[in-house]
């Protein structure tokens, strides 16, 4: 078994985008925006920040009241659309539930939207045409691409649908010519597709998901789950007992995570490329 070190491969691809960020006569601009107090929320958006810092962009924070109207949140986002200066915009998930968030991610100018959401972006991506791809799938890809794991040919299993993460890396895997099978919550006999699988990609939220006795010999195992167990950090697999059996696996954390914030601050730097190209 190798592990996928994702901290590593993250530091490399830092240094090549340091080294992009040298040319640029002034650094990109993003905008967070935060509506209400969720505890993980802060969390990510203070390691968003870090990185940002490091990278010397002009990082803003937006935060809202919990009861701000869609109205008022779209005014908002229009605003920041229509700033030159600004190259990203991201908000923050999950937002309250009286804001409906496939209308409020939709509000934002597709070449500004950096974390890959808006119905354009994600229709590109199904199209197999450049545009910003969500940063945990391109996280995802990145890493298998790092440890040369041939992905053309190869049998993949995504466990997990959802927009950010099961979708839109099922997607990238059929454009680089893999067999994909997106399973989900109503998906019979899960093992039967997992013990055929050469790729295994889960992304649940249950810890232990995915189990020695799923998968066949020499898998490579994607672990995307964060889950919070006793006071440590576990992921969607069953890692102790199935990491002898594959022949490559992300652990939690230091896999997929260290990736998708460097994935968002690469598509902040891809999204002043484009804006840059169209004027
Ligand atoms: P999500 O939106 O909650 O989606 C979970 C998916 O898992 C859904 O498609 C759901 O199916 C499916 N599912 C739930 N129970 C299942 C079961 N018993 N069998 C098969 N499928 C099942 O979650 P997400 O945002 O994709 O995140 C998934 C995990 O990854 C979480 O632990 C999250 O914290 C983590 N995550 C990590 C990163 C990172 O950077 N490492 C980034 C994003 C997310 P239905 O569609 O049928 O409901």
């Amino acid at each position: 078994m190798k592990l996928i070190d994702g901290r590593m491969v993250r530091k490399e691809k830092l240094e090549e985008l340091k080294e992009k960020l040298t040319k640029l006569q002034n650094k990109p601009n993003l905008v967070v925006i935060e509506v209400g107090n969720d505890e993980a929320s802060k969390v990510y958006i203070k390691q968003k920040e870090k990185l940002a810092q490091e990278l010397e962009y002009n990082f803003i924070y937006k935060h809202f009241r919990e009861d701000i109207t869609e109205e008022e949140l779209l005014k908002e986002i229009s605003i920041w659309n229509n700033d030159p200066l600004i190259n990203g915009i991201m908000i923050q998930l999950p937002i309250p539930k009286h804001l409906n968030s496939t209308k409020v991610i939709n509000a934002i100018n597709p070449l500004k939207d950096v974390d890959g959401l808006t119905s354009i972006n994600a229709g590109r991506l199904i199209q197999n045409m450049p545009g910003l791809i969500p940063c945990t799938a391109k996280g995802i890809i990145d890493l298998l691409d790092y440890y040369h794991i041939p992905i053309e040919g190869a049998d993949a299993v995504v466990i997990g649908r959802s927009l950010l993460v099961g979708k839109p890396v099922a997607n990238l895997l059929t454009n680089r010519n893999a067999s994909v099978t997106l399973l989900h919550s109503k998906s019979q006999n899960i093992s039967y597709y997992t013990k055929n699988a050469d790729i295994v990609i889960v992304a649940v939220g249950i810890p232990y998901f995915l189990t020695k006795e799923m998968i066949k010999e020499n898998a490579v195992i994607i672990d995307v789950g964060i889950n919070r167990v006793k006071d440590k950090l576990v992921g969607d697999t069953d890692f102790e007992n199935l990491k002898d059996s594959c022949s490559y696996i992300t652990p939690v954390p230091g896999g997929v995570g260290p990736m998708t914030v460097y994935e968002l601050m690469n598509n902040v730097y891809l999204a002043r490329k484009l804006q840059k190209n169209r004027n």
